[in-house]
């Protein structure tokens, strides 16, 4: 494989389990509220972004590229209200939907159609996540500032199960 492109592919890796740790730490900042609902909806975004870690991780194995794992970044994101979390969910999004275009325009450079096709699911994946991210800011808008929607709102998540990815690498 392209040195870049499995440089970049493993910096994923990490990048990945930061994601996971950010929602975590929206998990935790929710879970003072006392919003069990949104807690439970970052944690389960929290377990995907370290199924994708593990995809990537798998994926470079695979094609007998060298894994190297690095430190892992502190969540450094200060909260004041439930809405700065919201954004600050969607402008990560944003960020990690920029990471996976670039790997790809790197692999589309030196024609890497497995990484492309690989990466295939994850650009689907970004523009789900991004699509929830905004949702979630929709509805906060439209309706957190009464406590009786937002009790409703906090139940709708709290119902929010995890599924494993459907992207399955053996
Ligand atoms: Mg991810």
């Amino acid at each position: 494989m392209n040195k870049n492109v499995a440089d970049l592919l493993n910096d994923q890796i990490n990048k990945e389990l930061y994601s996971a740790y950010l929602y975590l730490d929206m998990s935790n900042y929710f879970e003072r509220r006392g919003l069990n609902g949104y807690a439970n909806w970052y944690k389960i975004q929290a377990q995907e972004e370290r199924d994708h870690a593990m995809l990537f991780y798998q994926f470079l194995q695979n094609n007998d590229c060298v894994v190297t794992l690095k430190a892992i970044g502190k969540p450094d994101k200060k909260f004041k209200k439930d809405m700065d979390v919201l954004k600050a969910a969607l402008e990560h999004e944003e960020y990690v939907t920029s990471l996976i275009n670039n790997i790809y325009d790197e692999a589309y450079k030196v024609k890497d159609f497995r990484t492309m096709q690989f990466l295939d699911w994850f650009i689907k994946e970004q523009g789900e996540e991004e699509t929830n991210a905004r949702d979630m800011i929709t509805k906060m808008e439209l309706f957190g500032n009464d406590p009786k929607s937002l009790y409703m709102l906090n139940q709708e998540l709290a119902g929010r199960a995890y599924s494993a990815p459907s992207l399955v690498l053996d």
